[in-house]
């Protein structure tokens, strides 16, 4: 049996959904419900229902998502918002990947003359520097596929395996949104993975240098403010834009 047919025939016997209406438009198609499947097995069907057009976004924290997408589909697009504001150990991770997987990497550039979050505020820089690129890229896709995971934060907890995002007409998936903590160590200690170095400092969600510091889940991001997340990924329930009283992270 060839691995195609392997995949076929898995898909038979779980019967694993086909989507009638995939990505590119307005109207909600009709989702699976992969609460309980693996993460392989949605990224099997990820590939199958979309093929090359499903893409992967990484934030190079660590390549757990990349390793297990990479091994279903060798040839599959990795995308990383490059804010102008990364930390080196994230730029040298993505760096390490792209050697170790020889994925085609697309680095997002921000818009011409991005804001700067000291002087327009986080949002009108997050909007230069990752939403409106991230959107820009994602037109011509189908889907587009996540790390995100329920444990990280309170607007993450209700995330599903498949959803619409609505606001870019695609299908999003999120193959490990069910995994713990403890998942994640488990697998990248199994297959000896790439991690972003400022992990063991101490920092477990990583984004930009003036906006990130040590600490657990996403508590160092935007920290001594209201803000919970840069705009890319659709939260439940969706939540409102916070004021902004400016930067205090250093
Ligand atoms: S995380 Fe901070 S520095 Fe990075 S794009 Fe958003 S506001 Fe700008």
């Amino acid at each position: 049996m060839t691995p195609t047919e392997a995949i076929l025939e898995k898909r038979r016997r779980r019967a694993l959904p086909i989507i009638t209406s995939p990505g590119g438009g307005t109207i909600a198609p009709e989702l699976p419900d992969f609460e309980g499947v693996p993460a392989e097995e949605i990224i099997e069907w990820a590939f199958q229902e979309f093929g090359l057009e499903v893409v992967l976004a990484s934030s190079m924290q660590d390549s757990v998502l990349i390793d297990l997408a990479w091994k279903i589909e060798p040839q599959v697009e990795v995308f990383f918002l490059d804010t102008g504001f990364h930390f080196y150990e994230t730029l040298a991770t993505a760096r390490a990947v792209r050697n170790r997987y020889n994925v085609n990497l697309v680095m997002l550039e921000p818009v011409d003359e991005p804001a700067v979050w000291s002087q327009e505020g986080y949002k009108a820089c997050c909007a230069a520097r990752k939403v409106v690129p991230m959107n820009n890229y994602l037109k011509d896709k189908k889907a587009w596929m996540s790390g995100l995971r329920r444990v990280e934060s309170e607007t993450r907890a209700k995330a599903k395996a498949v959803e619409w995002d609505a606001g870019r007409g695609l299908v999003k998936i999120n193959p490990i949104v069910e995994w713990s903590d403890e998942q994640v160590e488990r697998y990248i200690e199994d297959n000896d993975l790439i991690v972003n170095p400022l992990k063991l400092d101490g920092y477990d969600s990583i984004g930009c240098v003036p906006c990130t510091i040590p600490g657990n889940g996403r508590e160092g991001r935007w920290n001594g403010t209201l803000r919970a997340e840069c705009g890319i990924h659709q939260v439940h329930p969706a939540v409102a834009d916070p004021p902004e009283p400016g930067p205090t992270a250093g």
